[in-house]
């Protein structure tokens, strides 16, 4: 199986084989058509078997092949959300590397560091959204971030948000997106509150395990 097998269009695979990626992980071989086709996802899934390129990858090529707003109005249509700053800033890296030949403009709105710095980027424009709860929450609180356009909601590492005790931050932040929209849904363990969570927000989901 290759990339270019699962439909991924040329400025992507540009940037997959710039990145070394010669073909899909199982993960992704899965993942990705289903994201294609629009569905919700449910994803049983480590760090480590490509869990990043298998949400993210399928989501560049959705936002490159439906640009909804004109060119000078960038808004958020992807927001992925994360436990910690060091995952944020991986998938952050990760996308630039994958969406390097595309138009597809991305984001990390994490702690810890200057919140000018941040909002300096989202004023230039990002399609894509990759955040930890706590500064998101500060920045919608602030009025200073507009989820309204949002298309598709990545939850990577829930029951890792859950343990951390950013549930009900997560919650709030889903309060503020259209309630149509796709959600691609990654947790290591599924515990009995990440399965309630599960059937409240997604629609029909593709049912993935590595
Ligand atoms: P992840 O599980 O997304 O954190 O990915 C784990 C590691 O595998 C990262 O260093 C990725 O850059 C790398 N990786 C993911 N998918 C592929 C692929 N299809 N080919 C080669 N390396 C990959």
């Amino acid at each position: 199986m290759t990339f270019k097998e699962l439909n991924i269009i040329a400025p992507i695979l540009e940037g997959l084989s710039r990145a070394n990626y010669t073909s899909p992980t199982p993960i992704q071989e899965q993942a990705i058509p289903a994201v294609l086709a629009g569905r919700d996802l449910l994803g049983c899934a480590q760090t480590g078997t490509g869990k990043t390129a298998a949400f993210s990858v399928p989501i560049i090529q959705l936002l490159c092949e439906k640009p909804n707003a004109p060119k000078q109005v960038r808004r958020i249509r992807s927001l992925i959300l994360t436990p910690t700053r060091e995952l944020a800033i991986q998938i952050s890296d990760n996308i630039k590397a994958y969406s390097r030949y595309t138009d597809i403009r991305c984001a990390a709105i994490v702690g810890g560091v200057s919140q000018k710095v941040q909002e300096r980027a989202l004023n230039q424009g990002a399609d894509i959204i990759i955040a930890t709860p706590g500064r998101l929450i500060d920045l919608i609180n602030q009025k200073r971030i507009d989820l309204q356009y949002v298309q598709i909601l990545v939850l990577d590492e829930a029951d890792r948000m859950l343990d951390m005790g950013f549930i009900h931050d997560v919650k709030r932040i889903i309060s503020k997106m259209p309630s149509k929209k796709q959600t691609l849904f990654f947790s290591a363990t599924m515990p009995p509150e990440i399965t309630k969570m599960v059937k409240s927000i997604l629609v029909d989901p593709v049912k993935v395990e590595i």
